[in-house]
Parts: C-alpha cells; structure tokens; sequence
C-alpha cells in the first residue's frame, strides 16, 4: 500500500488499491480514472454510479494531494440504434431514419437549443455533474476519432486483428442451423438490451465475411450510416475497401487519412484504457458475464501495449415512484431529476454510504421524506462528535470535493415540515415565511432564503411527485355534520386543544399539545408514559382531528399543521 488511512470506507480501499497500482505502471504520472457515457437518449439516473464512483475515488486520491484525472468518455461517435420512446420534439417517423448515424450527426429533439442529439443529451448530465460537484476531463470521441487522434491504434488494430479475432473467437458460440440461439448470443443480447443507454456502446464486435475479420467500421460515405462493411485491406498500403449494405456504395480509402468511422465497441474499449492508461474504470454488472466487454477487454488490452484497469462491476441503481406526471423525457429519470427534489449532498451520500456491489434506491415517493431525516440525525451526530468512523467519510464525501464545499441551506428544517408547510400553502411565500417562524418562535426566521435550497427541493417534490389525491386540501368551512355527530368526549377534546393553542404556538408546544389531550381526558399526568389504551385513544383524536381539518384519515403531522393552518382557522374549522 502506498498510502494507509484512518478512513475506513470503501472509498478510501479504492484509493488505496488505485494509488499503488498507478505507482506500479505509471510511475511520476498523474492517476486516470474513467467513466463512460453514451448519449443515445436521456441518461438514466441509475448510470450516475458510472460517473459517481470513480468519482470519489477520485476526489479521495486528490484531497491526498496526489495528482488525479478523471476521464468522462462522451460516447458520441456510437451508432444512433433506436428513437427512444416518448421524447418531446422526437418521432419515430422523422427520427427513424437516422439509425446508423453517429450520435452527433442526428439533429437534436425539435426546439432543443442544442445543435445534435449527442450535446442535447450531454447537456442535462453536464449541468447535474456541475450541481454535484464533480471534477472530470470530458473526451468526445467524435472529436477524438474524426481527428484521428486514434490513428496509430486503429492501424495497429487492423495489423493484429488476426490477434483480436482468436481473442473474441474464444467466446463465439457457432450458431447451429435452424436450432436454438446459443447461449453465448443470448447473453451479448442481454448485454446489449441492459447496456442500452449506459454508458456501453451497444455494437457488435465486428463482422467476419469474406475477406476475414475486421474490428473496424466505417461510416458510409453517402448515407453517413453503419451499415457497412469491410471487404478487403491491405496491410501494405493501408488501403481498405467497404460497401454498405443500405445503399450499395462502394470505395476503397487509406486508412492512414481516413477518420469516418471507428474500432467496434470490444476493441474500441481496451484501447482506450491502453491510449489514456485508466488506472480505475467500474461498469455495471452487465459486463460481468463470460465473453462481455470487460472480459474480453482484459485480454485485447494487452494487445494494446496495456493493462485491464481495476474495474469492480457496480450494482443497479433503483428508482421507488417516479411519478408519471414528471416522467416527460421518455420515462426516465435523470440526474437532474433528481436534483430538483433532493440537494447535491444527498444523493452524493447515496452513492458514497454504498459500496459498489450494493444496489440501492432512489426514492421519488414519500421515502424520501425518512431519507432527510436519517441525512439530519447523521449532521447531527457529526456537529456533537458522536458519528461513527465509517459514516463519518461517507457524510464528508457528500458534503465537500477535495475542491469545495457543496452550497448549503443555512437552516436546514426537516425535508418533511418544508414539504407539509408547501403542501398546505400551495407555495404561497408569505404564508410559508409566517408558517415556518411559528415553528420555533425563539429563533425565528427572518427570510425563505434561509432555508433554500432544500425548501425548493420540498416543494418541487410536492408539486412534482405527490399525486393530487394525496395532497393535503384545508377545509374553507367547518363540518358541521361531523361537529354536531360528536359525543360529549369528543367536544371536550376539542375544547381542550383550542383552549391551549395560543400558549402551545410553536412546533414544540403543539406537540405537547395533540399528545397531551387524549392524556388530559384519560386523567392522567401530562407526561405520563403512554399505554396501549392511551394510544388507541391518541389515534382516534387524531383521525378525528384530520376529519375536522382536511376531510382525510391522515395527513402531515398534526403540530405541522396547525402551524401551517393558522390559529384563527384551526378554530373556525374546530369550535363546537
Ligand atoms: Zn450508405
């Protein structure tokens, strides 16, 4: 080990295992770590974990003072496969005949500011990696390859593609006549349906025809799509001739001068960690099966002149309820989907609390709610010094880069009191500002500002995620049926909770208050330990309480809600 820690989370086992490693084969050179994004279509909030766990490991190795490079790899110059469903400004019919292109030769979705698929798509990633505060290099291979900054690669890869050619033949499966697909097809299938839009390239590995095996594919000169074809080429000369199979157009070319096309997906890969010298590159589970690209990478690398990067495959990410109302770009959710009802720090935590290989998810529905809280017990037990070491890196890792702290909100009230508060005032500023300085009327707050960003976040959460029948409606007018349905129990209770409003005004004070009734009319002490009688009478107070205010079982909590509801209102709503 080159360095040791006293951190002792996943993160800082990486950078450890990264740093000796890079000190082994590249000595006096900065350390590469690498992510690979394909811009086929919106960038699913799962394949976050591409970029985040380098990422870390990244920043870890750089708060050690050791230089670090971060490659994002825009997988731009890949093949534009299918129009993804349900995008704005995108149809199957005009979008169709683009498949076969490179990804920044299809125009971007109509009325996108953006000149080409690849940057429309791009963008959204680029803006949320900004928010996250993530440090990275971007390559767009387009630009690498139509540059021909590969030359050198793709001839050798053409030389030795007898080489590559018996490495892949390793895990071909003949294709029995008429039978069953082979299970090794099956799997590439699977492969290429799990690594649609993850950041693999979903390609084939090249063609074996007539004139034999070639691992390089060129764009058609007169359609600009794949569908080609190598037929012959000359090692000597470095002429290659090809034909497309859509158009039949034909030319032979020199490859030495010709940049229109580039290495399939399982040659492209390892060259690339040979080219740039990725120390650490993860990928999804996917790639994990026999003959996959990562598999098959670690023996065409050397091929290369290089070495596999330590690579641990990462578990899925999982969304729970995205709601369909904001699902508008095609069903996924994004990066920045998620950053408009969570802060940066939050989801940063997610990845870093996690080690690679555990899967997890993202909460769009009312777990997100239990979520900040767990985030708020961790800063509290950071600020009184009682965290636990692990939990401790984790909440560093999300709150600060080795650069910069991460904005946050000066006063961070509970997620679920801004998401209640906004519920009930419907994003009305004043009488959220009222609402929220009656929580704690010793402190009170003096602007909105001091609660943003996470106040936004709960009220984009609000009025994005939670569907209409679960949002909270204050009566306008008293329910006067249920009023006068009530037993002589029921009204006291009443009685009771409006005759201590003014002097319990605070979220505290209510508190006390709704607990306090029930314990009030059971006669006993006010602070008496609660017992399953006393409970079951707590419950039906409260039901009957939600009835009286906003015609529902259940709602924001109770001292919330009063707060929010206002006294004059809750006594409106409540006097019998
Ligand atoms: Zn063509």
């Amino acid at each position: 080990m080159a360095q040791s820690s006293t951190e002792t989370d996943w993160v800082s086992r990486f950078a450890d295992e990264v740093i000796a490693e890079a000190e082994r084969r590249a000595p006096g050179k900065p350390v590469v770590v690498a992510s690979g994004i394909s811009p086929s279509g919106p960038i699913h909030l799962g394949n976050l974990r591409e970029v985040m766990t380098p990422h870390l490991v990244a920043d870890e190795i750089r708060r050690r003072g050791i230089e670090v490079r971060h490659l994002i790899s825009w997988d731009d110059y890949d093949r534009y496969r299918k129009v993804p469903k349900g995008i704005p400004g995108v149809d199957e019919e005009t979008y169709g005949q683009y498949i076969g292109r490179p990804l920044t030769s299809v125009p971007a979705p109509a009325g996108s500011p953006y000149a080409t698929w690849a940057e429309h798509f791009k963008a959204a990633l680029i803006g949320a990696l900004d928010e996250l505060g993530v440090e990275y290099d971007p390559i767009s291979q387009t630009e690498q390859y139509t540059s021909g900054v590969y030359r050198e690669q793709v001839l050798h890869a053409m030389k030795h593609r007898g080489d590559i050619d018996a490495v892949l033949d390793q895990y071909r499966t003949k294709q029995k006549p008429g039978g069953k697909k082979p299970q090794q097809k099956q799997a590439d299938e699977a492969e290429l349906e799990a690594a649609e839009g993850s950041g693999a390239a979903a390609e084939d590995d090249g063609s074996t025809g007539e004139g034999g095996y070639f691992p390089y594919k060129p764009y058609c000169g007169e359609c600009g799509k794949d569908f080609t074809k190598v037929t012959s080429y000359d090692d000597e000369t470095t002429e290659m001739t090809y034909v497309c199979t859509e158009d039949e157009f034909t030319e032979t070319v020199k490859l030495s001068e010709f940049n229109r096309g580039k290495l399939v997906w399982k040659v492209d890969w390892p060259m690339r960690w040979a080219y740039e010298g990725v120390i650490f590159e993860p990928s999804g589970v996917d790639h994990s099966s026999p003959g996959s690209s990562f598999q098959v990478g670690g023996q065409i690398v050397h091929i290369f002149g290089g070495e596999q990067p330590i690579g641990p495959m990462y578990a899925f990410v999982g969304i729970s309820g995205m709601a369909k109302m904001s699902s508008s770009k095609g069903g996924v959710p994004t990066p920045a989907d998620a950053l408009k009802i969570m802060e940066p720090q939050l989801l940063r935590w997610l990845y870093a609390r996690r080690r690679p290989n555990q899967s997890f998810k993202i909460a769009f529905d009312q777990e997100i709610q239990r979520l900040y809280d767990e985030w708020d017990k961790l800063e509290a037990k950071v600020a009184d010094g009682s965290v636990l070491p692990a939990d401790a890196a984790a909440h560093t890792r999300a709150v600060r880069t080795a650069a910069a702290e991460l904005p946050r909100t000066p006063r961070p009230l509970p997620y679920r009191t801004l998401a209640s508060v906004v519920d009930i005032t419907a994003g009305h500023d004043e009488q959220t500002l009222r609402i929220l300085t009656d929580l704690d009327p010793s402190q009170p707050l003096t602007s909105l500002d001091e609660v943003r960003p996470r106040l936004d976040r709960a009220e984009n959460w609000i009025t994005t995620q939670v569907p209409a029948d679960q949002r909270t409606l204050v009566r306008e007018e008293a329910d006067a049926e249920l009023l006068s349905s009530l037993d002589d129990e029921g009204r006291e209770s009443l009685r009771l909770l409006l005759e201590g409003l003014d002097s319990h005004w605070s979220l505290d004070g209510l508190t006390t208050l709704v607990y306090g009734v029930p314990k009030v009319m059971a006669g006993l002490e006010p602070d008496a330990k609660p017992t399953p009688e006393l409970k079951v009478a707590q419950r039906t107070f409260f039901a009957l309480l939600y009835r009286l205010l906003v015609t529902r079982e259940t709602g924001p909590r109770l001292p919330t809600l009063l707060l929010a509801v206002g006294a004059d209102r809750v006594r409106k709503l409540l006097a019998v």
